[in-house]
């Protein structure tokens, strides 16, 4: 399977001080990775420069292009994709409106395609489609910036700790969620505290500590590492 994205020997520095340093990472098409790690360990630095919001050093392809010097709108065009932390919604307009601002760039056709999938994929947003997004619970404002990145149609979603501050029922309903985009066609770059949530839906996991990945394999692996089960998973071996 060739990478969709590719990231090599990539560096990212806040004036002199590296959060990000010598991180390479693949994500294929169909896939998903995630990349977990403790608080400030570089897994946000390192999506935000992916992004081009943070410049970087260092090598990212993404469909096969040379992506580091192009802008942020011509990475969405590429096909790339990003909902943050702070899920950036618009707290005055409908749910429906926001999702249509996912939309701007493609023709009226494809947009109206796009609502059907986000709301097949997230039939909450449906129902609340004439809702103010300010008015909507965490959860389903997490689901609306994932369905407003979708709407776009992305080759691949980079979500950044999707699961803040949400209930656990709410983190079960988004990773089902999740796990079914794989289905849909879209490779997902998943950015988690939760460890043990990201690992079950993830097909890869890399483990980020301090700026560096110092464990990478198949998910299913990583659970059962010992160092990782001891300080992601909140249990001991043996
Ligand atoms: P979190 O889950 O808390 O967001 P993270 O793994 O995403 O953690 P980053 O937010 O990428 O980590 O932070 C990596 C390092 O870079 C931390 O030491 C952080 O203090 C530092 N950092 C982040 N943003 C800035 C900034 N704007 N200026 C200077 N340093 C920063």
């Amino acid at each position: 399977m060739s990478a969709l994205l590719s990231v090599s020997d990539v560096h990212v520095a806040y004036g002199k001080v590296e959060a990000v340093r010598s991180v390479s990472l693949d994500v294929s098409e169909n896939e998903i990775v995630t990349i977990i790690g403790a608080n400030g360990a570089g897994k946000t630095t390192l999506l935000n420069a992916i992004m081009g919001i943070l410049p970087l050093k260092g090598h990212v392809t993404f469909a096969g292009e040379n992506v580091v010097a192009l802008e942020i709108e011509d990475r969405v065009a590429a096909g790339l994709s990003l909902v943050t932390e702070h899920r950036e919604l618009f707290g005055t307009m409908s749910v429906e409106d926001n999702l249509q601002l996912g939309a701007f760039r493609i023709a009226k056709a494809v947009a109206a395609k796009s609502f059907e999938r986000v709301y097949t994929l997230f039939p909450r947003l449906k129902e609340r489609r004439k809702q103010l997004a300010g008015t909507l619970s965490g959860g389903e404002q997490q689901m609306l910036a994932m369905g407003r990145a979708l709407m776009g149609a992305p080759r691949l979603l980079m979500l950044d700790e999707p699961s803040l501050g949400l209930a656990p029922i709410i983190v079960a309903d988004i990773f089902r969620t999740i796990g079914e985009l794989r289905s849909a066609g879209v490779s997902v770059l998943l950015v988690e505290q939760n460890a043990q949530a990201a690992l079950q839906i993830a097909d890869r996991a890399y483990v980020m500590e301090l700026g560096e990945f110092i464990l990478n394999g198949q998910a299913k692996v990583i659970a059962t590492n010992e160092r990782v089960a001891a300080s992601y998973l909140g249990f001991q071996h043996g």
